[in-house]
């Protein structure tokens, strides 16, 4: 069985980014997959992740998904905004679908849509963190 990590990026991956690339470096040279699962835009993270120099086999955007879904998103001060109904389960269905084992993650507003069964949400830190989280 292949490992899958998920990782959010504001909160977690910027707490230490050298902590998480040898994390997402490990887990790749080990077989496994490291999911990317933010709230910006696909390029933003790209950009973010470039930055940071961190490794990773998958990239999702909570954003891009849903506005590919024809969600209506709104941007304000470069972050975007949706309804929460739509917004908070989307890191959680995202990891049923694709088996990913462990998200690390610093909200604690994504926790109840996780089903320990599919994946073992871990909550790093303890802020609240709105829209692009
Ligand atoms: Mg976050």
């Amino acid at each position: 069985m292949k490992l899958k990590v998920g990782l959010d990026i504001h909160g977690v991956i910027t707490d230490d980014p050298d902590k998480y690339r040898l994390l997402a470096e490990t887990i790749i040279r080990g077989g496994g997959e490291i999911h990317i699962l933010s709230g910006s835009a696909i390029p933003n993270l790209k950009k973010e992740l470039e930055k940071y120099k961190i490794p990773f086999t998958h990239i999702f955007s909570i954003t891009t998904h849903h506005e590919d879904l024809g969600a209506k998103v709104e941007w304000i001060k470069g972050l975007p905004y949706m309804a929460d109904e739509l917004w908070d389960p989307t890191k959680a269905e995202y990891c049923k679908k694709h088996g990913v084992h462990f998200m690390i993650d610093d909200s604690p507003i994504y926790e109840i849509f996780f089903d320990k069964e599919d994946t073992h949400y871990l909550k790093f830190g303890g802020k609240k963190t709105g829209g692009g989280g």
